[in-house]
């Protein structure tokens, strides 16, 4: 793909880019905020805020593994770009088409191979 095709993918995944940073540095700041709000708010009930903290951290640590694994794929998506293998599916080497590329930029793999991706990690 030349850089005319992939300038709009280069685009939306810098956009993706920044909008995931910035979701994480959303969750991160919020989980330090959150975590002095209630000690102090739960001051004399330790118990009941460390149960607390513990599910509210739980929680974080998934949405934050979610969007760290996303921001890698689009990383790796715009690394494709640069060295011009972008548009191509990884495993099988066919084109991937323009319309799953426009709905989800940052993938590696055309549909057939995701599918079979998928149901190997199942597995
Ligand atoms: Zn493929």
């Amino acid at each position: 793909m030349n850089t005319q095709i992939t300038a709009p993918f280069k685009k939306q995944l810098l956009e993706q880019r920044a909008s995931l940073l910035a979701q994480l540095t959303t969750l991160r700041g919020g989980q330090v905020g959150r975590a002095e709000a209630s000690a102090e708010h739960f001051g004399g009930q330790k118990e009941d805020s460390r149960a607390q903290l513990e599910t509210e951290r739980e929680l974080e640590f998934t949405l934050d593994a979610r969007e760290n694994a996303e921001l890698d794929a689009v990383d790796a998506a715009l690394k494709r770009i640069e060295n011009g293998s972008y548009g191509v599916c990884t495993d099988c080497g066919t084109d991937i088409p323009a319309a799953r590329l426009h709905a989800a930029p940052e993938t590696p793999r055309c549909i057939a191979c995701q599918d079979k991706y998928e149901h190997s990690r199942r597995a």
